[in-house]
């Protein structure tokens, strides 16, 4: 390929800089583990000129940014307020325009309940560039570090990803396919509504003593994975302390958790730790 080169005249004020095309790249930062980030994300990462973080985006990514990045904070969290989904769309277009490279940085992957979709969609009507790189999603994440197959020929021939994210997106989902044998669900922002996912599936047929895992902060150093039933789950998130961000599964698989986990502490048995308390 040939690369047209510009020449600049001396003295014209016009800087390469200013005049390029910027371009946005929604990356996709994974759980947390930053060996997790594919080879594009961490050069995208590397190169950045300026970064839009998520909250869910920890420090060991966030050291990779070049110290010269300039860096924004879109998440709740750490700025202390959340810039609302339009802004931070009119933000990544703003910043494009200036002929910068921008790294919109999402926690697990950009497609995957992350919003990206809207933001590639504000990108594509105002003509700005763009690329998206895919990371390793918390179902896959959680369920690779807490010892969860998601699939097993003898479990589960099905995996759904669920968002819980608030009564009414809990309203509306379809609990009786939902409550269906054979099949794996991870449910994203289901913290607090536990007590609800409980019910729906209860309600719907899904067997009382049907394992769960709940898998807090991912492949970070501090995961905890807490294994229990269906049943017990509202008690769980009652009592259990569980900490936000967290990804739930229900399903069969959930309790091989008990022998193939191999990072960090072993998982919590619930009943177990009823019994002792
Ligand atoms: N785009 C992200 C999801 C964003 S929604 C992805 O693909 O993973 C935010 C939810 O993701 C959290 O409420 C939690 O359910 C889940 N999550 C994100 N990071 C996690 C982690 N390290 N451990 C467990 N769950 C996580």
């Amino acid at each position: 390929m040939v690369r047209k080169t510009r020449v600049v005249p001396a003295g014209s004020g016009l800087h390469f800089g200013a005049s390029r095309r910027g371009i946005v790249y929604l990356v996709g930062a994974g759980p947390g583990d930053p060996d997790l980030l594919t080879l594009r994300a961490a050069r995208r990462i590397r190169e950045a000129e300026v970064a839009v973080c998520d909250h869910l985006v920890g420090e060991a990514i966030l050291g990779l940014l070049p110290r010269r990045c300039e860096r924004i904070y879109a998440g709740k969290e750490r700025a202390n307020h959340a810039l609302p989904q339009a802004e931070i769309n009119k933000l990544l277009v703003a910043l494009a325009r200036e002929g910068r490279r921008v790294v919109r940085l999402k926690g697990g992957d950009p497609y995957v309940f992350g919003r990206g979709g809207e933001e590639a969609e504000f990108l594509a009507e105002y003509g700005i560039d763009f690329e998206v790189i895919p990371g390793v999603t918390s179902a896959n994440g959680a369920a690779a570090y807490a010892g969860i197959p998601l699939t097993h020929r003898e479990h589960s021939q099905a995996l759904r990803l669920v968002t819980a994210h608030c009564r009414d997106s809990l309203d509306t989902l379809d609990w009786a396919s939902l409550a269906r044998e054979r099949q794996t669900l991870a449910f994203y922002m289901g913290v607090a509504g536990l007590g609800a996912i409980r019910d729906g599936l209860l309600r719907h047929g899904r067997d009382a003593a049907t394992p769960v895992a709940i898998v807090e902060h991912a492949s970070r150093a501090q995961q905890r994975v807490t294994l229990a039933t269906l049943a017990e789950l509202e008690d769980v998130a009652m009592r259990g302390h569980i900490e936000s961000p967290a990804l739930l599964v229900v399903g069969e698989v959930a309790a091989l958790a008990a022998r193939l986990h191999w990072f960090g502490a072993p998982p919590r048995h619930w009943e177990a730790l009823r019994r002792v308390a």
